[in-house]
């Protein structure tokens, strides 16, 4: 493990005396994307500098790498899907745009779970990502290559999306920062559509602070999104240092209790988490545990996957070759779609999408899919009232550390844990979440997770990065020789 000074604030103060310049910041990160990306796949496509646009934003310059789901007019984006392998669009995703207004500068795509499906990092089409800090285990996903790039240095932040905690999960995984904020508070235009009531774009970097430069450049409503908020004008990279007293957070019993798993390992990820509580108490922090019906609990899962997959295959159905992406037949239109699906989407996708065919039928619509989202609204109202209470919640960000390949994957089952599930809350409500480096367990990183009230993102961030500063994890990379 070793630390990392290239955080955006300092890059920037080497750009603007001259030390370096924006080519020589883009040749450094193009040169270590080349070279990790045998070991570890983080990157579908691999860019050339391209002229940026000239800004006196704090991010002119400096580069960064975009999740491959997230559209780049002329540049090959397939979201890691054999459907999409040739496509290149035709327009830019809102928060690209904004990017490169800032001066940002594009230095590839990463690899993803297909579609943004999964949390393992194994079903790209071009093959799995492997975690640098061990490359016999997963990096976790979907923002698999979004979180690699920053805990290899190569850059100093990335865009992911997270649906039910594909940023903040493998962020956890990987010993990296991962935001995602309010709903609507960052542009989808552009992001290509898993499950629309719950999707958010978000950030991924080594530190608060950057993650807080970043958003306050992409945030904002946008004409393009009619789920955009309308901008307070918060800067939250200055409201991040303001003094805002000592706030309330509170953790789950349930979720957070020993008794619930069966391994060392979730034990120790459950150690890990009351020293950090401990040391967040230290700093004036009050921590709470509060009581939530274990049955209402136990629902997570379910109900995301209920509502998720009904979405996503209602906003999938254009993937048919037939508008645009990849073809196979000629004979007719269906059996240009038979094949094009057949052969375009791996098991899980598939797997996906005959559930969500299923909940949605006119018959099960009822008891599956309104249930579920009766289930989501009592989750969210629970959490809201806690809300009012409290500042946030605190939470371990995983159940284990990433695990082994072949130890783990997405399919679905009626055994899962709560600690490795609970994220998901956060997307149910559109609430504020991120998650922070907290330390080391069988020397792979561990994380917490804060997730907020709608809308108190400013306060979020300042709560974490003082959190952060605290627990001795800050710009963290991964070291040579671990590579
Ligand atoms: N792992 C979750 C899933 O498989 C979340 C994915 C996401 O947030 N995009 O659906």
């Amino acid at each position: 493990m070793r630390f990392s000074d290239n955080t955006i604030s300092n890059l920037r103060i080497k750009l603007d005396k001259g030390e370096v310049s924006s080519l020589d910041l883009f040749n450094t990160a193009s040169a270590l994307a080349y070279k990790y990306q045998d070991d570890c796949n983080l990157f579908v496509s691999i860019l050339d500098k391209k002229d940026e646009e000239k800004s006196n934003s704090v991010l002119s310059g400096i580069p960064y790498a975009l999740k491959d789901n997230i559209s780049t007019k002329g540049i090959l984006t397939t979201a890691s899907s054999n459907i999409l392998k040739d496509y290149v669009p035709v327009y830019d995703a809102t928060v690209y745009k904004k990017l490169k207004e800032s001066g940002a500068v594009l230095v590839g795509k990463t690899t993803l779970d297909e579609l943004a499906m999964g949390g393992s990092g194994i079903t790209a089409h071009t093959g799995i990502v492997r975690n640098p800090w061990d490359k016999t285990r997963q990096i976790g996903g979907s923002s698999s290559g979004s979180v690699g790039v920053v805990s290899l240095d190569i850059v100093p932040f990335s865009i992911g999306s997270d649906t039910g905690d594909s940023i903040r999960k493998p962020a956890a995984y990987c010993g990296v920062v991962g935001y995602k904020p309010t709903y609507g508070l960052i542009s989808r235009y552009g992001l290509f559509a898993f499950a629309s009531s719950l999707d958010h774009v978000g950030v991924i970097a080594r530190n608060v602070k950057d993650i807080s430069l970043v958003t306050d450049i992409i945030k904002g409503h946008d004409d393009k999104d009619m789920t955009t908020l309308e901008d307070d004008g918060v800067k939250f990279s200055d409201y991040i240092n303001k003094d805002i007293g000592n706030k309330k957070l509170f953790y789950i019993k349930e979720i957070c209790d020993y008794n619930t798993v069966d391994t060392d390992e979730s034990k120790l990820v459950l150690d890990n988490f009351y020293d950090t509580v401990n040391k967040v108490k230290s700093l004036g922090f009050s921590v709470s545990e509060v009581s939530i019906d274990k049955d209402l609990l136990n629902a997570i899962y379910p109900t995301y996957m209920s509502i998720s997959c009904a979405e996503a295959t209602s906003n999938n159905a254009n993937l048919v070759g037939i508008h645009f992406g990849n073809r196979i037949g000629s004979k007719s239109i269906d059996e240009i779609m038979f094949e094009t699906r057949t052969n375009g989407f791996s098991e899980l996708i598939k797997r996906r999408f005959i559930l969500g065919s299923y909940i949605l039928q006119r018959e099960n619509q009822e008891k599956l899919y309104l249930n579920a989202c009766r289930i989501r609204r009592l989750l969210v109202e629970k959490l809201t009232d806690l809300f009012k209470e409290y500042d946030g919640m605190i939470m371990p960000a995983t159940g284990g550390i990433a695990p082994k390949f072949g130890d783990k994957s997405d399919n679905l089952s009626d055994k899962y844990l709560l600690l490795e599930n609970h994220l998901a809350l956060a997307n149910f409500g559109g609430f504020p979440s991120i998650t922070i480096p907290s330390g080391f367990v069988n020397k792979m990183p561990v994380a917490i997770n804060i997730t907020s009230g709608i809308k108190t993102d400013a306060m979020l961030l300042n709560m974490a990065s003082k959190i952060e500063n605290s627990l001795g994890y800050k710009n963290m990379i991964v070291g040579d020789d671990d590579v």
